[in-house]
């Protein structure tokens, strides 16, 4: 269809639902996933798009902490296959210690079923999905766009005459497509970390996974900022480590002698991989027009613990809910004021977590040795652990709260 068909179209009854989508999603994670659960629940036309077949595997130690089981949608079902109890700390192979819970501290879950569930959930609430098909970029201005509320989405796909291109109209746009997204780049998001995550996924044999079940293991890499974890899944292990990007020989050879001294280097890794986490500057801008970017793509993750599918289901529900009201603006200047509504939302909350973290990680990179000490040694600090694990509290609580946690940060601005 023509872009002017399409604008022929907007509002005839049957031809606007056929020729222009109220919210057009791209990428199906946790966080486009969430964007279109709650575009969709409003009882609008959604439409999600993901470049890959689902399941899909994804480099990610799939732990769930309370802020995650708390924004997912309702009555969804969490695919455990562990509940974490107890976590061995680390400092590089030294010191190890072990803290244990008797309630559960996190859940950790496989990505490739989490997310599916979650696509699941999205088309139970009335969202269309297509997969195997690849955004390749939005327009927002210019010949192929019919007017001024219409979005042309560039959509490839393989069919069996070849590669095809076929556009789709949308009245608002979710960019999740991930840490590599194009509509990220669309919108101008700028980035003031960039970290590199490698993985392995284990299989074990049942002796070894019984030595694990219930307990992740968390090692304060020699890297500054890098940590390394073991997340057991049941009959596998995922085993990590993930430090700033640069130098990717040293964060493969962390990976290696952190395997090896794990006693883990005779068992055939099934899958390894690699992925990139980035964290947004502070005046990164989180829309352009009529398209919005959550998760990932948005560059929304702790910039600690690299902890990123709370932020992305948060804000994935957030930039759902707000491209339902830009997708009803009549004009520019309407958009515009749900789209800052929207930023204001995720700066308000995220924003403010995104900042302790920060500074979290430039007293970690300063003194891993400190960080180590006292969450091992000093009780308070390991229930403020385990509080934020389960949600019960979070860092900027803990901050706001905790005189010596706030002491400990403003050492971090202090030159
Ligand atoms: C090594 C590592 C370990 C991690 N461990 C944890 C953890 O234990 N707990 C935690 O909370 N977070 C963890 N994270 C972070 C977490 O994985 C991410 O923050 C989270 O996946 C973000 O979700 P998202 O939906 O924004 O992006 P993604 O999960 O990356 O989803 C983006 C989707 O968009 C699709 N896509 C991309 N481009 C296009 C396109 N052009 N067109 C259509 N579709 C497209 C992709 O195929 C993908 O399905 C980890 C990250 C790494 C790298």
């Amino acid at each position: 269809m023509s872009g002017e068909q399409a604008a022929q179209d907007s509002g005839t009854g049957d031809g606007e639902a056929l020729a222009v989508w109220d919210v057009v999603v791209v990428g199906a994670g946790p966080a486009g996933a969430s964007a279109a659960h709650a575009a969709a629940v409003t009882g609008r036309r959604v439409l999600l798009l993901e470049k890959a077949e689902l399941p899909r595997y994804k480099t990610c130690g799939g732990g769930i902490i309370g802020p995650s089981r708390d924004a997912l949608p309702p009555g969804f079902e969490l695919p455990l296959r562990d509940r974490v109890h107890a976590v061995t700390f680390s400092l590089n192979g030294r010191l190890t210690r072990t803290k244990r819970s008797r309630q559960m501290l996190f859940g950790l879950i496989n990505r490739p079923e989490f997310d599916a569930g979650l696509v699941d959930a999205a088309r139970a609430a009335g969202a269309e999905v297509r997969t195997g098909v690849t955004v390749s970029r939005v327009e927002q201005h210019g010949p192929g766009v019919p007017d001024r509320r219409t979005v042309a989405v560039v959509v490839t796909s393989n069919g069996p005459e070849g590669k095809r291109e076929e556009i789709v109209y949308a009245r608002a746009v979710v960019g999740a497509d991930g840490s590599a997204s194009r509509i990220g780049a669309h919108v101008g998001v700028k980035l003031n970390q960039v970290d590199l995550g490698l993985e392995s996924e284990i299989p074990v044999p049942a002796s070894v996974a019984e030595d694990w079940a219930g307990r992740v293991h968390i090692d304060w890499g020699p890297l500054p900022g890098s940590y390394g974890w073991v997340f057991p899944k049941g009959d596998s292990l995922t085993v990590g480590v993930i430090s700033a990007r640069g130098d990717g020989g040293a964060t493969k050879r962390y990976l290696d002698d952190f395997v090896a001294r794990l006693g883990l280097a005779g068992f055939e890794p099934s899958v390894s991989s690699g992925h990139l986490t980035r964290c947004r500057a502070d005046d990164s801008p989180l829309s352009r027009g009529r398209v919005l970017v959550c998760g990932d793509a948005a560059g929304l993750l702790e910039p600690w613990t690299r902890e990123g599918i709370s932020y992305a289901l948060r804000s994935g529900r957030l930039a759902g809910e707000w491209a339902v009201r830009i997708a009803e603006s009549h004009d520019a200047v309407d958009a515009r004021r749900q789209a800052l509504n929207y930023a204001f939302a995720v700066k308000a909350g995220l924003g403010v977590e995104m900042g302790v973290g920060r500074r979290m990680l430039t007293l970690f990179e300063k003194r891993p040795g400190l960080l180590h000490a006292v969450l091992t040694s000093f009780p308070p600090a390991w229930r403020a652990f385990a509080g934020i694990t389960r949600g019960k509290s979070s860092l900027a609580d803990l901050v706001r709260t905790h005189p010596i946690a706030r002491r400990a940060l403003e050492a971090v601005d202090r030159p």
